[in-house]
């Protein structure tokens, strides 16, 4: 459990079981534990195959409450005199069920959802239905978004409508004059202080969204002029996605509320500050300022929003405004899992010594010597006279002086000291251990392949490196015993994962157990349910994966059910995608095998079942099918 920091990550919903398996909580301590390798058998006898994503619907429950109960614990205890309207930004994960399930629990709450392009707004609008809870709507828009969004006003829903640049302002009152309604309008500012960490360039001076504040007085003014000078109810301010340090969370929220309280005395009755998303995940379990890591938790969050806000209303004496926040991250991150099945790896060193007889050349006769006489003392002396083996015997293959005989000899003559030299290194104290020696563990490290398309379910690892955990999800009994990475099945040398999240640092490798004969070997990826899998890409056309919702079911013996399942794209449908006509790719090679059959290079019948083998291949699905490790 702690080579994987599970307990550091995991948040009290991952754990390891006595017989090896990861299990989780989605409620953490209140509910039931479930083995996630029994999902993924489940799944199977269902007829699915990994890669396999699975949702725990109860733990998006779990987190919608946490948010809203450590706002309103805040507010109590401040005596803060607002309340809090939280919102669900559906771009961070808008599958249908996943939103309606955040709107569920959130129901006591008021909950409700933030929108950011056109297709989210009509979607935001038919899932939202509490009156009380707000529609806030985000990005750049035009009249069809405005007006959609203004049909929600007609509905009596609260949907606000931010203004990203002064002249939606002006679009904003156009058409709300036409549907004549009154709109509720709410401004961006574009604060000085940046965000930290990946998408720090959300804040400051030059960001893509925000109003600056001659342009707050101009939008007011445009508002006036259009008669609707009570339609400015929301201040927002957004500095990024992932915020690692509280502090600037703090000088944001202050910067922001100063603003509010300016406007307050100007006459402007604001009711709302939204502060927009940025609330972190703790990916690596570090607990610090790193990009994946956090400084403070959910509570000192709210705790740290709520307290800055009134301290300045107090201090400007103006009244304390309700509270938006836009979390979208720290609500759906932790509910979804990938399983990913690792088949086959690539090592460094065959695993049986290939019988080579060329013991007599100079070369291997060196390195016989330095195999014979490594030790702790003279390991880095050792070290750069093998690398100079290795170089001096590749300088005389290019020049044709070594045959492919000696040259395999002393490639694996190299691989094997160095994974001696790894043994002996690892054994000495770090201090011991020379410098040039840091980079072998990584040289010697296998790569597992894996069933799974980094583009399509973990674009942030290869777009921004970020880190996500990483964790077998059976045999956690069982001692490791490879340092690898991971790559995947497309055929582009970037779809892997070799950066791990580490207490201190990051690692290059992820220690795996051997892949034995016939027997599955399943990774889990975590903390993945927020962007990940609606940012993927179809890259090698591998498309989404098959997708399980689980819920907690006391009744049953194994503690859950699995609600619903999704399967995975086949590959006539992401050929469609890309506008390959289905009965127009069976025609083509149709014509292509009664061609064949007219050149007597295949029999009718052959030709007719070669033909249908194709059509029904087009029905697969697009991963790899595997039963079990080759
Ligand atoms: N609100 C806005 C305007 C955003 O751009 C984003 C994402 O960057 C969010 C909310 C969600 O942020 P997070 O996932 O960090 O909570």
């Amino acid at each position: 459990k702690s080579l994987y920091m599970i307990d550091r990550w995991g948040r009290g919903y991952f754990d390891v079981s006595p017989d090896g398996n990861l299990t989780v909580a989605p409620l953490q301590e209140r509910g039931s534990k479930i083995a996630i390798r029994d999902v993924v058998d489940a799944a199977i006898e269902q007829g699915l195959r990994t890669p396999l994503l699975i949702r725990f619907q109860d733990l998006l429950h779990h987190r919608v409450r946490a948010l809203n109960e450590a706002f309103n614990r805040a507010i109590a205890e401040s005596k803060f005199r607002g309340t809090y309207r939280g919102v669900f930004p559906i771009k961070v994960n808008q599958l249908r069920e996943v939103v309606e399930e955040i709107l569920d629990a959130g129901k006591t709450y008021h909950y409700g959802v933030e929108v950011g392009s056109k297709p989210e707004v009509f979607a935001g609008l038919s899932v939202h239905t509490d009156p009380e809870s707000l529609i806030v709507c985000n990005g750049y828009k035009d009249d069809n978004f405005i007006r959609t969004a203004l049909i929600g006003r007609k509905l009596g829903k609260k949907v606000i409508l931010i203004a990203e640049k002064l002249s939606e302002v002006r679009m904003i009152t156009r058409v709300a004059k036409e549907m004549n309604v009154e709109p509720m309008i709410g401004l961006r500012v574009r604060l000085l202080t940046e965000g930290a960490g990946k998408w720090k360039t959300s804040g400051g001076e030059n960001a893509k969204f925000g109003l600056s504040t001659a342009e707050i007085l101009a939008a007011i003014r445009i508002m006036d002029e259009a008669g609707m000078s009570s339609s400015f109810k929301l201040l927002h301010f957004h500095i990024g996605s992932q915020v690692p340090d509280i502090l600037i969370i703090k000088r944001a929220v202050r910067e922001a509320t100063r603003y509010y309280a300016k406007l307050r005395k100007m006459g402007q009755r604001i009711e709302y500050i939204d502060v927009g998303g940025g609330l972190a995940i703790d990916y690596d379990g570090s607990r610090s300022t790193f990009h994946s890591s956090m400084n403070y938790s959910v509570e000192e969050y709210a705790r740290d929003i709520v307290h800055n806000i009134a301290d300045i209303c107090d201090e400007e004496r103006v009244p304390h405004p309700n509270i938006v926040s836009e979390s979208g991250r720290a609500i759906v991150a932790h509910h979804s899992v990938l399983v990913v099945q690792a088949f086959g790896s690539i090592e460094k060193t065959p695993m049986s010594p290939i019988d080579i007889q060329t013991e007599e050349h100079k070369l291997i006769q060196n390195l016989l010597y330095i195999k014979d006489n490594i030790s702790g003392p003279n390991l880095g002396e050792s070290w750069h006279d093998l690398l100079q083996i290795k170089e001096e015997a590749q300088k005389m293959f290019e020049l044709g002086l070594l045959n492919l005989d000696v040259k395999a000899r002393v490639e694996i003559l190299f691989w094997e000291i160095a994974e001696n030299m790894q043994k002996i290194a690892s054994s000495l104290e770090p201090e011991e251990v020379p410098d040039d020696l840091g980079e072998l563990r990584k040289q010697l490290a296998d790569q597992y392949i894996c069933n799974f398309s980094v583009f399509q379910s973990l674009l942030d690892h290869w777009a921004l490196g970020a880190l996500f955990p990483i964790v077998p999800i059976h045999r956690l009994n069982e001692r490791p015993a490879a340092d690898s990475t991971l790559v995947d099945i497309t055929c582009d040398s970037d779809g892997k994962v070799s950066k791990f999240i580490d207490l201190n640092d990051v690692k290059d490798t992820l220690p795996l157990h051997p892949i034995s004969g016939d027997q599955p070997y399943y990774v889990g990826i975590f903390l993945t349910g927020a962007y990940q899998d609606i940012m993927g890409d179809i890259h090698n056309l591998f498309g989404r994966v098959n997708e399980v919702h689980v819920f907690l079911d006391e009744d049953e013996e194994s503690g859950y059910y699995i609600e619903e399942t999704i399967a995975g794209n086949k590959i006539h449908e992401v050929l469609a995608l890309t506008q390959y006509d289905n009965r127009d790719l069976v025609g083509k090679v149709k014509a292509q095998v009664d061609g064949a059959i007219k050149q007597d290079l295949l029999k009718p019948t052959e030709g007719m079942r070669l033909l249908a083998d194709y059509e029904r291949g087009l029905k697969d699905q697009t991963y790899l099918s595997l039963t079990s490790a080759p």
